[in-house]
């Protein structure tokens, strides 16, 4: 064996990784905050007006869920122990997906550990060597992820455009065993909403399941944040519903709905739920006292709705672009790179927390500061917010 100090460096090459991303900007620097989620937040030791996360209905830290968690923590203790499959689950993992069921309309519920999970454990067991899977060509990362990991076919269709997907679809007939159409419920980046009906229809023509990645739409679309399956009335339609419990929900994990037999099937075949072990105790618990407040009452997601309209309305008067957005995903368009990071910097300043999002994230030229709006902002949050934006836009010369 050469002497240690003969060995080359194996791992030289991620230092050249690391100055290439330092050198194009894309260096990502992770902020430290230092309180709980709300519409303020310590980041970075300063005091902000929280415009950055997902936490859409304030239940982060909401007391009923810090309360329910609590609770189970003494009844069960912390640790689910093991996959569930090996050392079984708590009844509050029951009840969650049976509490989820019951509120999304769907025979039934398996829960994983994330949104990001939920998508490797659905789209792996459906789809293999033979059949092909259609998506839109702005979906999650999540969703790409799980199509990598089958040996199906691929192809995409324009963004939110049905006729494109016929065309698709019609090129495939006959040519594969099985055909899933896959799209994000709400795109993340842009605030759009799929056009679930008139993709179901072309999916339906098609004889093709479908599937929706409704991370940002849970708790916020349909009645009483159901859902994109709610609010486009496709109840009964749809095939497979896979939604986040770390957005709107505010706590951590993911699920699939759906028809009971798929959810059965998943049970037995899913790698995310058969390898890896269950969602702690604490967060299953949080995470059904968030079904309670959302079937108790539509006020928070209400309210989330209202402030929406009203952070949209002020920015829009004062001359700002929010592009194509439909929903509580607010994007600030700006253009370039450099004066999204410059605005965004300039923002914190002002006591604002909102992030800069660029390329390739998003496409060149279409940079833009990212809004995520909150039930928890109030009016005089909301309005702080729009005159910060006011003062930096006029300041970098973006609005007059
Ligand atoms: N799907 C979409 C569309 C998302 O935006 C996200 C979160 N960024 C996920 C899945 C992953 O969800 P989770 O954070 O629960 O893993």
């Amino acid at each position: 064996m050469p002497p240690r100090a003969q060995i080359p460096d194996k791992l030289a090459f991620v230092d050249k990784e690391l100055a290439s991303l330092k050198e194009s900007g894309l260096f990502i620097n992770i902020h430290t905050i230092g309180s709980a989620q709300g519409a303020w937040l310590v980041v970075n030791g300063q005091k902000v007006l929280n415009f950055c996360s997902n936490n859409y209905l304030g239940l982060a830290n909401h007391p009923r869920l810090r309360e329910a968690a609590k609770k189970a923590i003494d009844e069960y203790g912390v640790g689910p122990g093991a996959v569930r499959t090996i050392a079984g689950n708590t009844s509050l993992h029951n009840q969650l997906e049976t509490r989820l069921a019951a509120f999304k309309d769907v025979e039934a519920v398996i829960a994983v550990q994330s949104g990001f999970n939920a998508n490797q454990a659905v789209i792996p067991v459906l789809m293999g060597e033979g059949d092909l899977i259609v998506s839109d060509e702005l979906n999650h990362a999540s969703i790409i992820d799980a199509v990598r990991l089958t040996k199906a076919g691929r192809a995409i269709f324009k963004h939110r455009d049905a006729d494109d997907l016929r065309r698709v679809l019609g090129e495939a007939k006959g040519k594969y065993n099985r055909i899933l159409v896959v799209t994000d419920g709400v795109f993340s980046m842009d605030g759009d909403i799929a056009p679930l009906d008139e993709i179901t229809d072309a999916a339906d023509e098609a004889g093709a399941i479908t599937m929706v990645d409704d991370a940002h739409g849970e708790g916020v679309l349909g009645r009483g944040g159901r859902g994109i399956v709610d609010h486009f009335g496709l109840h009964g339609r749809f095939d497979i519903e896979v939604g986040t419990l770390s957005k709107a929900f505010g706590v951590m994990g993911g699920y699939i709905a759906g028809k009971a037999k798929l959810v059965d099937y998943l049970r037995q075949r899913a790698r995310p739920f058969l390898f890896s072990s269950a969602t702690t105790v604490p967060d299953t618990a949080a995470c059904i006292a968030a079904v309670d407040m959302l079937e108790e009452s539509t006020e928070l997601v209400d309210r989330l709705w209202a402030n929406t309209e009203v952070f949209k309305k002020g920015m829009a008067e004062m001359g700002f672009d929010t592009g194509q957005s439909e929903t509580p995903i607010v994007p600030v368009m700006l253009g370039e790179a450099r004066l999204a990071q410059n605005f965004s910097q300039r923002l914190f300043v002002e006591g604002v927390f909102a992030m800069a999002i660029g390329f390739p994230t998003v496409p060149k030229g279409k940079a833009r500061i990212r809004v995520m709006m909150s039930a928890s902002h109030s009016p005089d949050d909301l309005e702080q917010g729009i005159s910060a934006f006011g003062k930096v836009g006029k300041e970098l010369g973006v609005v007059g």
